[in-house]
């Protein structure tokens, strides 16, 4: 059970996520990536696991224009390409954060 980020901050100027967790663990994730990891089942096939999304389809600009706490366990973002179906959870982000 990944802890819920300590920060968790949209950064525009930086285009990017700003994570950060009590352990010390920290990172930007940039909305582009963020928004192509989409887990939701129009991004990636439920059954294969096999992305679906195609990242040339996402604008290079893309950013959140709504941010939202699901529970206690993720964070929803609702796109400017108008996708609101992704649940980014707590340990979602981690693995995101801990690649690099
Ligand atoms: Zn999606």
């Amino acid at each position: 059970m990944v802890e819920t980020p300590t920060q968790l901050q949209a950064v525009r100027e930086n285009k990017a996520f700003r994570l950060a967790w009590s352990d010390g663990c920290a990172a930007e994730i940039s909305f582009h990536r963020l928004r192509c990891a989409c887990p939701c089942a129009g991004c990636i096939d439920e059954m294969t696991g096999i992305k679906i999304l195609n990242d040339a389809s996402v604008p290079s600009d893309i950013a959140p224009v709504q941010l939202a706490y699901s529970g206690n366990y993720a964070l929803k973002v609702t796109w400017s390409d108008g996708h609101n179906t992704g649940l980014y959870t707590w340990e979602f982000l981690r693995k995101l954060a801990s690649a690099g």
